[in-house]
């Protein structure tokens, strides 16, 4: 969730450290600048991979002016659109003085360094400029927001690419998932529901009867975003279909804090 606490992951390699998205800023950053320090890590080259271009994963770029920083082809491009437009609607989680920097050197499939036994790969799902982390030596993906606990935000109108990428997840089966927010996963249950869930979005047949009051509230969230993308491409059964399946969640259990959602899926279904 955006504005919830990011992971940065570092990774001392042969020849370079690299430091795996940057958070809010120059104060969160300062622990890892701190580390580097302590572990004798300064004199090594950084090299900075964005998992995508949300402000919570990239805020802290210019902490490091010296670093390379990489990323997926679109993930440049969106930070170039948005970055400056949401600094301003998103300062008050700010650690610090910003400076947007986006990736300088940037990668439509895959970008590997083999001497480092790494492999950054373009894994569309919850953006369109998602890319993952792979590190050889130790059987890690790094998937940032692409594997979320309970389910995942979903950012974009087309599900599939996002059904294939989970699905190479599970092909790969890495030992470790490091996901963008939240704890780490030693085993495939994560990604598997994910993928079930994005899935049954996909094909209307989401199941709510297991679902907590999070959930709920998430799953009625992505369906708004849904619908609004639906309507905008004029397929009025599609957005229909959305808004259903956010309604009946919500009207599951009367929670007091889902009334605003509630009412903002009825107008949109009136407008329809
Ligand atoms: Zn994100």
């Amino acid at each position: 969730k955006m504005g919830d606490t990011t992971i940065s992951y570092l990774i001392d390699s042969a020849n370079y450290v690299f430091l795996i998205d940057t958070f809010l800023g120059p104060i969160s950053m300062g622990y890892i600048k701190d580390y580097l320090i302590e572990k004798n890590l300064t004199k090594k080259k950084m090299i900075i991979f964005i998992t995508h271009g949300h402000w919570d994963h990239y805020w802290g770029n210019a902490v490091f002016p010296e670093a390379l920083i990489i990323g997926q082809e679109l993930c440049r491009t969106k930070i170039m659109a948005d970055g400056q437009q949401n600094l301003e609607k998103y300062i008050d989680f700010a650690e610090g003085t910003i400076q947007i920097v986006p990736p300088q050197i940037t990668f439509l499939s895959k970008l590997s360094f083999p001497e480092e036994n790494l492999e950054f790969t373009h894994t569309p799902g919850h953006t369109k400029c998602c890319a993952s982390c792979y590190d050889v030596l130790d059987d890690i993906l790094i998937v940032g927001d692409n594997i979320e606990d309970p389910i995942p935000y979903l950012m974009e109108g087309d599900l599939t690419p996002y059904i294939t990428t989970l699905e190479n997840y599970i092909e790969q089966n890495p030992k470790v998932i490091i996901p963008g927010h939240g704890k780490e996963q030693e085993n495939l249950d994560l990604v598997i529901r994910n993928l079930e869930y994005v899935r049954n979005v996909s094909q209307n047949t989401v199941d709510f009867t297991e679902f907590t009051k999070t959930h709920i509230l998430l799953h009625a969230e992505n369906m708004k975003f849904l619908a609004n993308v639906a309507m905008e491409n004029q397929t009025r059964d599609l957005a229909l279909q959305y808004l259903q399946s956010g309604l009946v969640a919500l009207k599951q259990e009367n929670y007091d804090n889902h009334q605003n959602l509630l009412r903002e899926l009825e107008d949109l279904m009136h407008s329809i």
